[in-house]
């Protein structure tokens, strides 16, 4: 049987390296994930009211109006979680939901979602941080999900022979497994933080450096920027001295700004050869969002 040819984009070896970490909720996808609540209506009785993450983000502090069921938090966010009695996450099944809605003209794309089209297709190493609860292998098989339904034959075709171009330029391999096995290589490689997870949780108790008060997200950014130093320390020194830039994505804008001061105070210091870029998407009008520069001298074209 003759095999089809693999096309290897060497090139790679000469691009800059930008990476990115995504928000999920409004800013890839805007997915029909619930959250529970009860509001108080102008005859003083509570009822059950369910909100979308967008809503929610309005009506969060508004304790006079709403309220979680039971003044449990755990019942309001139950569709964030992963139950070990369920077969499918419920994140996949509500990711699958709002990519058909997406794609029959529904609804709209987040703000970001061409960035983790083009991401992907470019092979690029990225992380998803989100506050949801989920398992990391749940989130990993979303982007899967994202890949199949979003990517075209052709930014198929290009994504392969870009991780095939990585693979030998980095990991200096010389025969390549399927598709199936270099793609799953990829997703290997990339961080899939849902910070209210328990683990999660349980792993930035541990881990977590408690003298700079890191919030969850945060420490997340964190491993992430320690994850790719180290993934290119691991390809040769060179790979260092190269221009690094690493991208954050989110519309949530009390994220966005601790996330501003968190890499102004400690990354922008820890890493002083990284440039950090930030992405405010609260602004669904905003293509790509609003970004910031928040440190590195060079301006490459980020
Ligand atoms: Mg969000």
């Amino acid at each position: 049987m003759v095999r089809h040819a693999q096309k290897v984009n060497d090139r790679v070896a000469d691009r800059d390296f930008k990476y990115y970490i995504f928000d999920w909720d409004d800013n890839i996808l805007h997915m029909p994930t619930r959250i529970h609540l009860e509001r108080k209506g102008p005859d003083g009785i509570w009822k059950p009211h369910a909100v979308s993450t967008a809503v929610f983000a309005v009506v969060r502090n508004d304790r006079a109006h709403y309220r979680p069921p039971h003044g449990n938090w755990e019942e309001a966010f139950v569709e964030f979680r992963d139950f070990a009695d369920t077969p499918e996450s419920q994140f996949l099944i509500d990711t699958r939901t709002a990519l058909q809605k997406l794609l029959s003209g529904e609804t709209p794309p987040g703000p970001s979602f061409e960035k983790l089209r083009e991401t992907l297709r470019e092979g690029r190493l990225f992380a998803i941080v989100t506050a949801r609860g989920h398992e990391p292998s749940a989130l990993r098989e979303a982007v899967r999900l994202f890949a199949e339904m979003v990517l075209t034959p052709e930014d198929r075709e290009e994504m392969m022979a870009n991780l095939r171009g990585y693979r030998r330029c980095f990991d200096k391999v010389k025969t390549f497994g399927s598709d199936e096995e270099e793609f799953d290589y990829y997703l290997s490689l990339n961080r899939y933080h849902a910070v209210t997870n328990p683990q999660f949780q349980k792993w930035m108790a541990r881990e977590g450096n408690a003298a700079q008060a890191e919030n969850a997200k945060q420490f997340a950014i964190r491993d992430f920027v320690e994850h790719v130093i180290r993934i290119l320390s691991q390809t040769g020194a060179d790979s260092l001295k190269r221009p690094i830039s690493v991208g954050f994505s989110d519309d949530d804008l009390g994220n966005v700004q601790a996330v501003e001061t968190y890499i102004q105070e400690v990354l922008a210091e820890r890493f002083p050869g990284i440039k950090f870029c930030i992405y405010d998407t609260s602004d669904p009008t905003v293509a790509d969002g609003r970004k910031v520069i928040v440190s590195g001298q060079m301006d490459f074209g980020f």
